[in-house]
Parts: structure tokens; C-alpha cells; sequence
């Protein structure tokens, strides 16, 4: 039977972990963390599904990880629990002026997709919009996604530790397999100096009218993005920035860019103003490297590392979707 740890309870760490239940039944599968559900990154992320900058990963990876998450959605929204798990089909709207943009990736898993025609692109009265889109595709809060994949994973005979690991040799002897889901702080506890933090901003406000994502890659990237009890507004992609305190100058820059898409909002109530840390690479590093330790048995190590490319238009990517990778790893 092996021994699994799986390090780190984000929605890579939960997802993986269940995963891996799920391929292997016999393993032992242990979560060990310093934070869980409400303090991880994707507590405060609006959930939006579309894997956009994935960096260097191949396509071919992108797509058939992204559609894997995408039918776990499905699967998911079509039970009792879709509702309480904060996940619904969300009709989008996403504009760019940005001449690169490749939605190969994508747009044959959403619904609908369509390319906006000029006569769209200019009704929106952005200036210089050079493309968009329109489809429809699932949200699924990560707030209230998490404590369910923990609670599942638990069900399955699962455990949890709730602790800092400081390097991950110090689990040699306890276990067979390390899964190294730990963020942006893999730059930290595996000492990965391409993963580096993209720091995001946002504000969740009461807009309950607002029942349509609109995403722009102009500028710095405004969007708005409805989930059941509030609307999460972008936001700001800073690469290299570790405050996790929000700064006023971007409560403003996200407030006014969003009022502009939709002026409803100078009337919405401001519930919450939050701060993650992107997990950001040039690629996914999904890969196993073992490591030999004297005076112990090889210790195997697999990587789930998110990519969050800042490109020029940085826009977050789906990271469930990485998770899913994970059966590609056993
Ligand atoms: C503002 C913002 C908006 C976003 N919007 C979206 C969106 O709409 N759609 C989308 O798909 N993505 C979005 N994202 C991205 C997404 O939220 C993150 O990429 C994702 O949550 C990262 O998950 P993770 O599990 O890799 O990392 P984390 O959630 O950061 O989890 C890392 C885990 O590892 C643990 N850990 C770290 N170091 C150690 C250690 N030394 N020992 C033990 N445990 C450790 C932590 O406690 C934590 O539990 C957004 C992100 C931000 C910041």
C-alpha cells in the first residue's frame, strides 16, 4: 500500500488528493497543510473556468486537462450539490485588444462559442478592441468547492494534518510519495525560482442584477464575474508583488474600469476587498523527480505547479484544471 502526502489544501492540493483516491483506492492518502479552506488562494477567486495563458504547456496538454475539469464540473452541477457547490453555467463575454490571443485551447469544450462581430465589438464602446468572444461556460466557487473536496476526500478514509512543512525530505520516512501542491510557495519550500507570485485584487460586491461575466483584456484587465451571492470585480496581475494587504489605488482603478462596463455598479455595496497570490510560471510543471536521501529508501516526488504566465494581458487560469493532470503522474 503506498503512502501518499499530498502537501497543500488548495484546490490543486483537494483536487489532486481526490484524484488520487479515486485512481489508486489502496494508497493512504495524507493531506498535510499549514492552511485550509477559508485561507488558501482560491477563497477569495470568482472560480471562472477557461484555461487562458498556460505559458509553454503544450496544447494538446491544455486541452485535454481543461476538458477533464471541465466535465468534472458537469458531473458535478448535474447532482443535488451543483447549487451548494456555487457552480453554474455563466453566459461570457470576453474582449480583447490584444493581437495574440489563442483560445485554441478552449473553445471547443465551452458552449456556444461564438466570435463577436465589429458591429459587437464596437457596441461595447471600448476603444481599439481588436476581438471577442462569446460563450457559455461553468463558475464554481472555490470557497465552497473546497470544504466539499475535503469533506469527500475524508469520507474516502483520507487524513488530514494541519502543518508547515519546511522541506519536503522531512517526510521520507512516513511516506512513499510526496505531491507537491503547495502554490506560490512551492518558490519557497522546493526552492522553484521560476514560480514567482502574480498578485490579484479584488472586490466582491451586491450586484444581483448582474447575471452575465464580461471579461476585458484591455488595459490592465478589468472584469466582472457574477457568483451566487456576490460579484467578484478585477483586478490587478502583479508579477513579483508578495503584499497580500490591499492597496487603494487599485480598490479605485478596479472600481472605476468596472463601472464603466457595467454602470450599475456605482450603486453595489462593497461587501469585501481581498488579496491572493497567483501561483506564476512560464509552464504547468506537472513531472515526477525522485530523490535520493542517505540512509532511506528513494523518495518520489510528483510536482503539480500552476502556471500563470504574465503575459501581456495577464487573465488567471483555471487551475482545477491542473489538478486534473494528476492522473497523467500515477
Ligand atoms: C484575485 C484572483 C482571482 C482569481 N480568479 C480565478 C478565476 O476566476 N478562475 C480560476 O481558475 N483561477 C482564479 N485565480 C487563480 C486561483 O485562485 C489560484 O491559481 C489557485 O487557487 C491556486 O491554487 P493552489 O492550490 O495551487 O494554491 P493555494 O490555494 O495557494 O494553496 C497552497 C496550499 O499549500 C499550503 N502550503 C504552502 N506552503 C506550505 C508548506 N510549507 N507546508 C504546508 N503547506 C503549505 C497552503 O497553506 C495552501 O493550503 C484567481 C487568483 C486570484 C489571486
Amino acid at each position: 500500500m503506498a503512502r501518499v502526502a499530498v502537501v497543500g489544501a488548495g484546490v490543486i492540493g483537494l483536487s489532486a488528493a481526490v484524484c488520487i483516491q479515486k485512481l489508486e483506492p489502496t494508497a493512504q492518502v495524507t493531506i498535510i497543510s499549514e492552511e485550509f479552506s477559508p485561507h488558501t488562494t482560491g477563497d477569495g477567486a470568482a472560480g471562472l473556468w477557461t484555461p487562458f495563458l498556460v505559458g509553454s504547456t503544450p496544447l494538446d496538454k491544455v486541452k485535454k486537462w481543461s476538458k477533464a475539469t471541465h466535465d468534472f464540473l458537469l458531473e458535478l452541477w448535474n447532482t443535488e450539490n451543483g447549487g451548494k457547490l456555487g457552480i453554474m453555467l455563466l453566459p461570457v463575454t470576453r474582449v480583447t485588444s490584444d493581437d495574440s490571443l489563442n483560445d485554441e485551447a478552449w473553445k471547443d469544450t465551452v458552449f456556444g462559442y461564438r466570435v463577436l462581430t465589429k458591429k459587437e465589438l464596437a457596441a461595447t464602446e471600448i476603444p481599439d478592441l481588436t476581438y471577442g468572444t462569446k460563450f457559455v461556460t461553468f463558475i464554481c466557487e472555490p470557497a465552497k468547492l473546497l470544504p466539499y473536496l475535503l469533506q469527500r476526500f475524508k469520507e474516502k478514509g483520507g487524513k488530514v494534518i494541519k502543518q508547515r512543512v519546511s522541506d519536503l525530505k522531512t517526510l521520507q520516512h512516513e511516506f512513499d510519495i510526496v505531491v507537491n501542491c503547495t502554490g506560490v510557495q512551492a518558490h519557497h519550500v522546493v526552492g522553484d525560482k521560476k514560480v514567482k507570485p502574480i498578485r490579484g485584487q479584488v472586490l466582491k460586491v451586491e450586484a444581483p442584477e448582474i447575471s452575465h461575466a464580461f471579461l476585458s483584456d484591455c488595459e490592465d484587465g478589468h472584469y466582472v464575474i457574477p457568483n451566487q451571492d456576490s460579484v467578484t470585480l478585477g483586478g490587478t496581475h502583479q508579477e513579483n508583488d508578495w503584499n497580500r494587504n490591499p492597496y487603494p489605488e487599485d480598490t479605485k482603478f478596479i472600481k472605476e474600469g468596472c463601472e464603466k462596463l457595467y454602470p450599475t455598479l456605482k450603486q453595489a455595496k462593497l461587501v469585501r476587498e481581498w488579496v491572493g497570490l497567483r501561483p506564476g510560471r512560464e509552464s504547468v510543471r506537472l513531472e515526477l523527480e525522485i530523490i535520493n536521501i542517505p540512509g532511506g529508501a528513494p523518495l518520489k516526488v510528483k510536482f503539480i505547479i500552476v502556471s500563470q504566465t504574465l503575459l501581456r494581458n495577464n487573465t488567471p487560469t483555471f487551475d482545477l484544471v491542473i489538478a486534473k493532470g494528476v492522473k497523467y503522474l500515477f
